[in-house]
């Protein structure tokens, strides 16, 4: 299996708390990212300014991330172009025995039901290795940025307005021609000599 692009490797970063790197990083991604009708395609690429740093529990991301989605106008069917400009900070636990009994103990002795401390634990992000995975935090700052409803200018006319205008068109005409007694009495006039 292909190494996801999204995987960043940190052992340049000395695990002592207050070491930090920064870096800059163009992801060439090859599934899209974002919603049905505006997304990150294939191919393009995510810029990240990334900055980690050591700190007791683990790794702290900072990043800002710059990329283009594409879809089209959601009124008129043009194609838009949606620049994303968007910062995020993700800490990754170290995967230790520790950092895991910390995060029962703050749930303040409550006695919480098996499950809901495992999706606590899920919403975690824990080193796996030196890797940190940045995917699920340039997705969330991607689609935070994307309209459901994309338009290629707040007042676009839209198709649908246009539809309604050759509608009252047609329905004005038709309702002159064939039933306007003048005209109708113009059938049976002799044009002939
Ligand atoms: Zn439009």
């Amino acid at each position: 299996m292909a190494r996801s692009v999204f995987l960043f490797n940190t052992h340049d970063l000395p695990h002592r708390a207050g070491e930090m790197r920064e870096y800059e990083l163009d992801l060439k991604i090859t599934e899209a990212v974002g919603v049905d009708l505006l997304s990150v395609k294939p191919g393009e690429i995510i810029e990240v300014d990334l900055r980690i740093q050591a700190v007791e529990e683990g790794v702290l991301a900072t990043a800002r991330v710059i990329a283009d989605a594409t879809g089209e106008c959601t009124r008129c069917l043009k194609p838009i172009i949606w620049p994303i400009d968007e910062s995020f900070t993700e800490l990754y636990y170290y995967e230790s025995s520790t950092s895991k009994s910390t995060k029962k103990h703050s749930s303040r002795g409550k006695s919480k039901k098996d499950e809901e401390i495992d999706l606590d634990e899920d919403e975690l992000s824990f080193l796996d290795g030196d890797d940190i995975d940045l995917e699920p935090a340039i997705r969330d700052a991607i689609i935070l940025n994307l309209a459901v409803n994309p338009l290629c200018s707040e007042d676009c006319p839209g198709l649908a307005e246009k539809s309604g205008e050759n509608w009252a068109y047609l329905s004005a005409s038709q309702s002159q021609t064939p039933t306007d007694q003048r005209w109708a009495a113009l059938k049976d006039f002799p044009l002939k000599n």
